[in-house]
């Protein structure tokens, strides 16, 4: 019998696991059930998954780079690589604006809703407003100063720091492109094995990923929030659903076929896994080990361009996010029946792909990155109580969309040097 593809096997574990989440949610203490028994074997698939992000990124970096032999290749994926991620953030955020003012979904927001909101997520939004204060009390060369870490222990300890270990590795990848190879053939060959283990132990991870997602999914259904809120908010979560799939249909698959004359629609069969996993893990960091898997395994990229252009994407790239804090922002005011100008509008182009970049790849980290659009815009920071009922099934999609964009830039890049494998 033939094996049934990865990405089919996670979405039998996805539909199991609302099946079964349905069904328990009848059950007494079936919740209780989840929570005890279900759930930590989804926390635990995502933990191996995070387990493996800060070895993969070093030993694949370091492998990548040396590998080019030549500091002016870096130099041409680099700029290209930064200049297609700003593109296409810019363009993801613009995107948002456009149908937000379109199809204006704060104005459906009544006065008593609004108040319950305001009620029921108050105190959550206090949380999220702490963690966005510590980001704004700093300079604006701070994110610059935070690239650079004093100590690659101290860096490596941290999967928010993945910017730190990225720099590092580009460091050191750039120094022994300088030294004559035979002064670095040993070190070489470390890393270059390294990276073998390290796909190695990433396959025997993705063996349990039905198995983890089932338990992901889950979780998630039963302790989600009650229907009722998701109707009040049900135009606004449709309005960034339609923003994200734009993206996710129309806009990456065009610029893919555009750029690299793939077939759009085997492009995407060719990543489903890392999307469906970007969906359930609400995380692009957790699902970075996979996005490079099948770029390298399923649609051709060379090593050399994954292993450069996927972490940096994981970390910086978040069309998805950018899009979302524009739609929310733009949901919020309306909702507050406030009118935003032009300048204001073209503020949040500017603030929303800055918080993108700054947005860390973990699940709800585009919301607390929110908070500093809406202060910037002069929008009232309460009003994110408005969306946190419905924030984490977003949360999923733009995650997804997030990885997409990563592996359409990192497929087209690839292209334009070179080293796409036809598939
Ligand atoms: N969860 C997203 C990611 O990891 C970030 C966000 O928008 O919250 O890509």
């Amino acid at each position: 019998m033939k094996r049934l593809p990865l990405y089919w096997k996670i979405i039998i574990g996805m539909i199991a696991g609302i099946v079964f989440a349905i069904l328990m949610l009848q059950v007494n203490n079936g919740v209780q059930f989840i929570v005890n028994w279900i759930k930590p074997f989804g926390t635990i698939f995502i933990n191996l998954l995070k387990l493996i992000a800060v070895p993969l990124i070093l030993a694949s970096l370091i492998k990548g780079i040396s590998d080019l032999k030549d500091i002016s290749k870096l130099s041409k994926m680099g700029f290209r690589t930064i200049g297609f991620y700003l593109f296409t953030t810019v363009f993801a955020v613009s995107l948002g604006l456009l149908i937000a003012n379109f199809i204006k979904p704060g104005n459906a927001v009544s006065e008593d809703t609004r108040t319950e909101m305001l009620a029921t997520y108050g105190q959550d939004v206090e949380k999220q407003k702490e963690q966005a204060q510590q980001q704004k009390q700093t300079g604006p060369l701070k994110f610059v100063e935070d690239i650079v870490p004093d100590n690659i222990f101290n860096a490596a300890t941290s999967n928010s720091r993945m910017l730190q270990v990225i720099f590092f590795a580009l460091f050191l990848g750039i120094s022994m492109i300088l030294l004559p190879e035979k002064n670095t053939k040993p070190f070489k060959d470390f890393f270059d094995s390294t990276n073998d283990i390290i796909l190695k132990m990433i396959d025997i991870i993705m063996m349990a990923a039905p198995f983890g997602v089932f338990a992901l999914i889950a979780a998630l259904v039963a302790e989600s929030p009650s229907v009722e809120l998701f109707k009040a908010l049900g135009i606004y979560a449709l309005t960034v659903v339609l923003g994200l799939s734009i993206l996710l249909f129309i806009f990456y698959p065009l610029l893919v076929y555009l750029f690299t004359g793939r077939n759009p629609i085997k492009f995407l069969k060719q990543i489903s896994a890392a999307q469906l996993l970007a969906f359930s893990t609400s995380s692009s960091a957790a699902t970075l080990p996979v996005t490079m898997e099948v770029a390298e395994k399923n649609v051709g990229v060379d090593n050399e361009v994954t292993s450069f252009v996927l972490p940096i994407g994981a970390t910086i790239n978040m069309d998805g996010t950018s899009l979302y804090q524009a739609v929310a922002a733009i949901f919020i005011a309306q909702a507050f029946g406030m009118d935003l100008t032009l300048g204001a509008q073209l503020g949040i182009i500017l603030t929303a792909t800055l918080a993108s970049i700054g947005s860390a790849a973990v699940p709800g980290a585009g919301m607390v990155m929110l908070i500093i659009v809406l202060t910037q815009a002069g929008i009232p920071e309460a009003g994110l109580a408005l969306i946190f009922a419905v924030d984490r099934p977003l949360d999923m999609l733009r995650t997804a969309a997030n990885v997409t964009s990563d592996c359409s830039i990192a497929t087209i890049i690839a292209k334009s040097l070179g080293k796409l494998e036809a598939r």
